[in-house]
């Protein structure tokens, strides 16, 4: 009677995971029509964000960067990269004439998490030190004219409300930081500051957004760059724009007629997305409660964080894991998305990554192989569902610059390159499979065919050198 009994609860279990599971995928699903009304709804926010400040959910920054590199950008150049898990300091010596590095040198420093809710000075004291360091390891093979100040690329991948090429005011924290008093104030200034406390003579030259580095960077190696996402911890986007096509612009308009605009794309919001009510839970939970939704359903920092609620949920309702609910599952941002990534691709018959992870990390021993397939699936689901909507945002922009078809006005659209960076693009194979078979499912293959979304591999690190050569303090006497 025993084993009766065990069978129906058991059964009764597996039904109700299933049930859940069926729930999740509906709420989750991402048909192509509703992509389609994404993507329209971000052209459509695109417009009112450069129509008015504040116009829109989307901020539609104005970056200052009317120029992208040419490839003729000569001398040494540095670059500090602050935005996500990592901090990046890095040296560049350009070379000019067909876009020649001569030589290249990076340094990646992990921020410790106090850091991040700590104090500004805190924050940018250790950034400066780091940067102090690097540079007193410069070698002879870098070179600077004699008399000269060393220039940096400061890459700040928050949103900030630029005041000129080399100066902004910081509007809000994203990701994981939180720091109060740094909201409104200068980053440049608080950056300089900062340099000048470690007794480091250094100019800050370019204030820029990681998604307008990497569109430079990626310009310096394809003329057709045109577009660039980050899909890492968080999610942007930015592109060039008419500077016609930016009636909030008030400024002088720029001699070669474009200006890059900086979207803040996680910020978009939109009846259209398929938010659950694990969206909502985290959303409340988080650190900056209704904002940043667009990036909060698909970026890396979340992702396996809306895996780790799913199974908490499973494992209470339908004991997904017996009668044991983890203690470990009930601990926000437990399970990364490296882990996620990890436990999606497992190809092995028992699922044998799922189960050492599910172990290691989570404290569940001995899983069953039906509990290990729900994990699956739910990382399907969650990635699924987080590549179609990014692979929706690059189709709005496309729409937006009239690049989303291959025959525009009788005539044939040029090639266009979007380039894409970020860990989560980079390492977790399925999203970005997803995302490149969902784009081309939106478009339709012949307009796909003319557009590539490619790789570019620590694109704002050169780039934010390229923008501080572009922009130095010596560049009149460079070219005389
Ligand atoms: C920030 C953006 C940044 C993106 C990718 C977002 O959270 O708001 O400025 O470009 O993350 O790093
Ligand atoms: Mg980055």
């Amino acid at each position: 009677a025993l084993v009766v009994r065990y069978r129906m609860r058991s059964s009764g279990r597996w039904a109700r995971v299933a049930a859940l599971l069926k729930e999740l995928e509906e709420r989750c699903a991402t048909p192509v029509g509703k992509l389609r009304q994404v993507a329209d709804a971000m052209a459509v926010e695109m417009h009112a964000g450069l129509a008015s400040e504040g116009g829109s959910k989307l901020k539609m920054l104005i970056s200052y960067v009317n120029n992208l590199p040419t490839g003729e950008e000569t001398g040494l150049f540095y670059a500090l990269d602050l935005g996500g898990t990592n901090f990046r300091v890095l040296r560049v010596q350009l070379g000019g004439k067909e876009r020649h590095v001569l030589k290249q040198e990076f340094e990646e420093v992990s921020i410790p998490p106090l850091l991040m809710v700590g104090g500004s000075d805190e924050l940018f004291d250790f950034i400066a030190s780091a940067l102090a360091k690097f540079v007193a390891s410069e070698g002879e093979d870098f070179h600077l004219p004699v008399g000269r100040q060393r220039e940096i690329g400061f890459t700040f991948s928050f949103p900030v409300r630029q005041t000129s090429i080399a100066s902004g005011t910081l509007i809000k924290w994203t990701k994981g930081f939180n720091i109060d008093e740094t909201v409104g104030e200068d980053v440049v200034a608080e950056l300089t500051r900062a340099i000048e406390r470690q007794g480091l003579d250094m100019r800050v030259s370019a204030l820029i957004n990681d998604t307008v580095g990497t569109l430079a960077g990626g310009r310096y190696h394809d003329n057709d760059v045109v577009a660039a996402v980050i899909l890492g911890t968080g999610t942007n986007a930015a592109y060039v724009e008419r500077a016609h096509a930016i009636p909030k612009w008030h400024g002088l308009l720029p001699k070669s007629g474009e200006m890059v605009i900086n979207m803040e794309w996680g910020n978009f919001r939109s009846s259209h997305l398929p938010l659950t009510d694990y969206d909502q839970a985290l959303d409340n939970e988080s650190l900056n409660p209704s904002e940043q939704i667009f990036e909060k359903l698909i970026s890396g920092m979340y992702l396996g964080e809306i895996l780790r609620r799913v199974l908490l949920q499973l494992a209470k309702e339908a004991s997904l894991f017996g009668d044991y609910v983890p203690p470990k599952l009930e601990i926000p941002f437990m399970l990364r998305t490296p882990v996620m990534s990890a436990m999606h691709h497992d190809t092995s018959p028992d699922l044998k990554v799922v189960g050492a992870k599910l172990k290691d990390l989570l404290g569940i021993p001995n899983t069953s192989l039906k509990a290990r397939k729900v994990v699956v699936q739910i990382c399907d689901i969650v990635a699924r569902r987080g590549a179609r909507l990014a692979a929706a945002g690059v189709a709005g922009i496309l729409k937006k610059v009239g690049r989303d078809t291959a025959v525009k006005g009788g005539e044939s659209v040029p090639r266009t390159v979007v380039a894409m960076d970020g860990g989560l693009y980079e390492h977790y194979t399925i999203f970005r499979e997803c995302l490149q078979a969902t784009f081309e499912e939106m478009l339709g293959a012949e307009a796909a065919a003319s557009v590539v979304i490619k790789l570019a591999n620590d694109g704002s690190g050169i780039g934010a050198a390229l923008l501080a050569a572009s922009h130095s303090q010596y560049r009149e006497l460079e070219q005389s």
